[in-house]
């Protein structure tokens, strides 16, 4: 069986349920094809291990798709304060006592009432599919997967895993880091694979959810804590959160062996003091790490949005965040594109969507690559130079506070004094 839209997203992650939604909202007809079935949510459910920090641009964007209420009345975490410190221990740090090094963000100090809302994935992507099928113009398809696309002149053909056969103008490809949807269009990766993976746990505590996330960096990565909700009326006076360990594949290897009551021992001894008292480890996964940059964003009438075209350090949390504006602006160029009468792969409109996202997504993957090498460095005067710059950006707060605007949405824009420093930054060739 054939089937004709004008485009498919090959993909409903986060980031192509988002794209479609907005496209169908848009008028155009869409499939949103993905190989796996949809998301289900349960309130008395564990959390979801996959969760993100949603910045306020983000937020913007789902409030515009209507995706952000339901969200809401399922579970989020608003989160007001953001505190990063270095934890490396070395004959230097007696020197510099924490709170001196230690910068906190903070929502009040940057005109914001929130800095960011922390997110289980599942919830996220299960909104957007609901927008997405309430769509009278988008056809979700689920469990199945795409197997090839065929680029003609006129049209594209996407064959599913079933055998069916969907045309359509553009085919979209958010089908993650590993996509395929790249791959059959010819696109190659420069990839930097990280020394350090992180590892994922979920957990609960003794103590109320409060409105900080916390990120400590040591030589070895950083450990991070992400508040979530509080836990369920059989144990009360608990809460659950999110722990983030980065350390080398062979240490993560040997910490998801254990048994919970070890493990739960093993993260109580390494995280900071800050961290609650542990009552109950849940699940654990641990992520390989990588930089990768498509070398091109289009091909033919492929175009890629979200992971497939670029993933980064999740160090600071930015991915989803960067996903979100590839599928904001290309659903406006779509739009601007049918509008001018043209064809909807016109080189010409894509070449536009490139020209608007790489520069933002390479910014971001240089500030993260930065901030991995400085902080897993364990050479003194690096310790003591990170130390310095901890300080002074404690010492800066007008500066520091427009980055920070710019990294948790609040501006659009990073300060041009900012753009122009990362755009010369030496020996970081990336592409
Ligand atoms: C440890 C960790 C922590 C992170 N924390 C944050 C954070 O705090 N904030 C943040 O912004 N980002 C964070 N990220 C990054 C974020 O998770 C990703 O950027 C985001 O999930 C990418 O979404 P996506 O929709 O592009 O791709 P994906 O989530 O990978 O979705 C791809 C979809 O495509 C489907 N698919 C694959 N192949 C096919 C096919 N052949 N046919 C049809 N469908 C297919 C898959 O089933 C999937 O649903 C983190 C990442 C990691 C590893």
């Amino acid at each position: 069986m054939t089937q004709a839209f004008d485009i498919v997203v090959a993909g409903a992650g986060m980031v192509g349920a988002a794209l479609a939604t907005g496209l169908g909202q848009s008028g155009f007809r869409v499939a949103l094809v993905d190989k796996t079935s949809a998301p289900t949510f349960d309130t008395n459910s564990v959390p979801d291990l996959r969760v993100s920090a949603l910045s306020a641009g983000s937020e913007r964007y789902l409030q515009q798709l209507g995706a952000w209420s339901q969200m809401l009345a399922m579970r989020m975490t608003v989160y007001r304060r953001l505190a990063v410190w270095d934890q490396a221990q070395h004959p230097l740090s007696k020197l510099i006592p924490r709170k001196l090094g230690e910068v906190v963000f903070d929502a009040a100090s940057l005109s914001a009432t929130h800095l960011g809302h922390i997110v289980e994935n599942r919830i996220t992507q299960q909104a957007l599919w609901q927008c997405a099928d309430e769509q009278p113009s988008v056809t979700v398809l689920s469990g199945n997967g795409v197997t090839s696309v065929a680029n003609g002149n006129d049209r594209a053909t996407v064959t599913l895993e079933d055998g069916s056969e969907l045309t359509c103008e553009l085919v979209i490809g958010a089908d993650g880091a590993p996509s395929r949807i790249r791959d059959m269009a010819g696109i190659g990766v420069t990839r930097d694979q990280y020394a350090q993976q992180a590892m994922v746990v979920s957990v609960r505590y003794l103590g109320s959810v409060e409105d900080i996330t916390w990120q400590a960096f040591y030589p070895s990565g950083p450990r991070a804590f992400l508040p979530l909700h509080s836990a369920d009326d059989q144990h009360p006076g608990e809460s659950w959160a999110s722990l983030v360990w980065y350390d080398a594949p062979g240490e993560l290897a040997r910490l998801k062996a254990l048994d919970t009551e070890s493990l739960m021992a093993e993260i109580q001894k390494a995280f900071p003091d800050d961290l609650p008292l542990l009552t109950h480890v849940d699940a654990r996964a641990s992520f390989p790490i990588a930089r990768q940059h498509a070398k091109h964003y289009s091909q033919g009438r492929i175009v890629l949005v979200g992971d497939a075209a670029h993933t980064i350090n999740p160090l600071a949390g930015q991915g989803v965040n960067l996903g979100f504006q590839d599928a904001a602006c290309l659903q406006s160029l779509i739009r601007e594109t049918r509008r001018a009468g043209c064809d909807l792969a016109d080189p010409q409109w894509l070449a536009r969507y490139e020209q608007q996202r790489r520069p933002a997504n390479r910014r971001m993957m240089l500030a993260m690559d930065a901030f991995y090498h400085l902080f897993s460095n364990r050479i003194p005067p690096v310790h003591l130079l990170r130390n310095l710059g901890l300080g002074a950006a404690r010492a800066l707060p007008f500066a520091r506070n427009q980055v920070a605007r710019y990294a948790m949405g609040i501006d659009d824009e990073l300060p041009a004094v900012v753009k122009q420093i990362t755009s010369r930054l030496p020996g970081l060739h990336l592409p």
